[in-house]
């Protein structure tokens, strides 16, 4: 089953409700990074959360950055994703391994540490929005929760979930965002939370199968579930030699006249696929002249 997320809309719009299965997108960037499980896991959850965000943006060429900073051994890692359902991603250390946490599971937030969180919307103006919280957990979905409570003032719940196989590639990952709007009644405030309760943990759903459509009929069947709209998730960098051939004119002209001097190729590597692009002297003039 190829990735893809749904939105929908239930208790009469008073609720609005994203899911995603996200497998083969957070496979790929574990291929591309070649990252360890708990790497693999951040980037999944991250990812998931941030295709679904994305979405919510209203602009063709709106982009969506997720910096997650920590002081763990990971460090930390940044995704975008489009509105359209690209994402990219990239992990600051790929290859960390820690023991499992004390509920058995991967321990993400040890992974990352205490840090920050910063959500830069690029929507085409002259400044981007950027909203910044402190890591409530690092575990992301909680930190994603608590982002859209402060700086979006949007009451949420986020539920992100990825399970390795033995093999320790990707064996599911998914999750779902839920938000109450302004005008949600207290009685249907209630009866959601008795809900979420019942749900402690996404990977566990992942685990029985449960598709998008399955985990929001779980949460929200009851609600009236309206499924509004689907569509198609991937990984997907947007790199290309042109694009890393005008960054490299951007560095002052002292500094390339210097790897020219130097007479060896150079070799950029773009950090959110790993695509290695290469260039030689007679490249390099041309950038120059
Ligand atoms: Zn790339």
């Amino acid at each position: 089953m190829s990735d893809y997320m749904i939105r929908a809309t239930a208790a009469d719009k008073q609720i609005r409700a994203f899911a995603i299965t996200s497998r083969e997108l957070t496979e790929e960037a574990r291929k591309r990074h070649n990252s360890s499980p708990i790497v693999t896991a951040a980037m999944g959850r991250l990812m998931s959360g941030a295709v679904m965000m994305g979405s919510m943006m209203k602009g063709e060429k709106d982009l969506l950055t997720i910096q997650v900073k920590g002081d763990g051994p990971m460090r930390g890692l940044t995704v975008t994703a489009d509105a359209k359902g690209n994402v990219k991603g990239y992990p600051y250390v790929p290859d960390v391994v820690l023991p499992a946490n004390a509920m058995g599971k991967l321990d993400v937030g040890g992974a990352i540490g205490s840090g920050s969180m910063n959500v830069i919307k690029d929507m085409g103006l002259k400044e981007p929005y950027i909203g910044q919280i402190a890591l409530q957990t690092g575990e992301i979905a909680d930190d994603l929760t608590y982002y859209f409570a402060v700086s979006e003032q949007v009451p949420s719940s986020v539920g992100l979930g990825v399970l390795m196989s033995k093999e320790n590639t990707v064996a599911q990952a998914g999750g779902f965002i839920i938000q109450l709007m302004p005008f949600t009644t207290d009685e249907t405030i209630d009866k959601l939370e008795k809900k979420l309760a019942e749900v402690t943990s996404v990977t566990a759903l992942l685990a029985q199968g449960y598709t998008p459509e399955m985990i929001l009929d779980k949460l929200l069947g009851e609600f009236g579930l309206e499924i509004t709209d689907k569509m198609p998730v991937q990984f997907h960098c947007d790199c290309s030699k042109e694009r890393v051939e005008k960054a490299i004119a951007s560095i002052s002209k002292e500094e390339l006249q210097s790897i020219i001097d130097d007479g060896e190729p150079i070799e950029v590597n773009c950090d959110f696929c790993n695509t290695k692009y290469k260039f030689d002297i007679n490249e390099l003039k041309e950038i120059i002249r």
